[in-house]
């Protein structure tokens, strides 16, 4: 088991493969302070993905360690890890039933007040408001009556509730418009504070309000730093 979390997260020489002798990662080393938020960007096939996929421990790694507050993650239940981290996916997981529930998802046991406390803070309330029923508004899987900025909104208000330490989020690639971003940069922000992030940026408005932007090429960070510094 693991305690409650400050979220400080450490790759100490990480190298993996997910075929033998085909090493993606090589001698990966970094360290992030609790709170603090970090872009990964960089060209595709780089890694970045494979890099979140360690940290959530959907594979192991070949060689070095990944510590949480100091805790090698390999040592501890796949599910008290689990239990620190939240990890949005570039396509919004939506599930058919009313908007309630599917914000719900992140914590059973929330009140209606607290979803819709939680809509609130990750500005997710006002659209949610202009459909025809509100939070009681049916949705079905595929979440086609939603816009992919809405189902982002509603993967943001679904993390908050569920509170986690860490927090991991591929931001989904597809265009919006700069209205949506706005809403959603600010949503983000809300959702961000207070934990640890890592986020796969594809917009430009989140790599500019990270804290640290490490730029992936060949399996390894090949700069970091911040907006202006890079
Ligand atoms: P993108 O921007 O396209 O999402 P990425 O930086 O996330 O790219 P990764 O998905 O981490 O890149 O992939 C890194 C490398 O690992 C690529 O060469 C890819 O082909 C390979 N790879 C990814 N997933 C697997 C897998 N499940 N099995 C084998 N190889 C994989
Ligand atoms: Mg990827």
């Amino acid at each position: 088991e693991m305690p409650a979390i400050q979220g400080k997260l450490e790759f100490e020489h990480v190298t993996f493969s997910y075929e033998k002798g085909v090493e993606i990662l090589k001698d990966v080393n970094f360290s992030v302070e609790p709170g603090k938020t970090i872009a990964f960007v960089g060209p595709t096939g780089a890694g970045k993905s494979t890099i979140v996929n360690l940290i959530s421990r959907f594979y192991n790694v070949d060689s070095g360690r990944i510590l949480i507050d100091g805790v090698d993650i390999s040592k501890v239940t796949l599910r008290s890890l689990r239990k620190q981290m939240g990890v949005m996916m570039q396509d919004s997981f939506i599930f058919g039933g009313t908007i309630m529930d599917n914000i719900r998802y992140g914590n059973k046991t929330a009140t209606d007040e607290e979803v819709i406390r939680a809509a609130k803070t990750v500005c997710a309330h006002d659209f949610i408001m202009q459909m025809e029923d509100g939070y009681q508004t049916q949705v079905n899987e595929r979440g086609s009556r939603l816009s992919v900025g809405q189902r982002q909104l509603i993967s943001f208000a679904r993390a908050l509730l569920a509170d986690p330490a860490i927090l991991i989020l591929d931001e989904a690639t597809s265009s919006i418009d700069t209205e949506t971003e706005i809403v959603l940069q600010e949503g983000l922000n809300h959702l961000l504070k207070g934990r640890t992030s890592f986020i796969i940026a594809h917009r430009l408005s989140t790599i500019q309000n990270a804290d640290c932007i490490m730029y992936i090429s060949d399996g390894g960070i090949a700069e970091a730093g911040t907006h202006e510094e890079l």
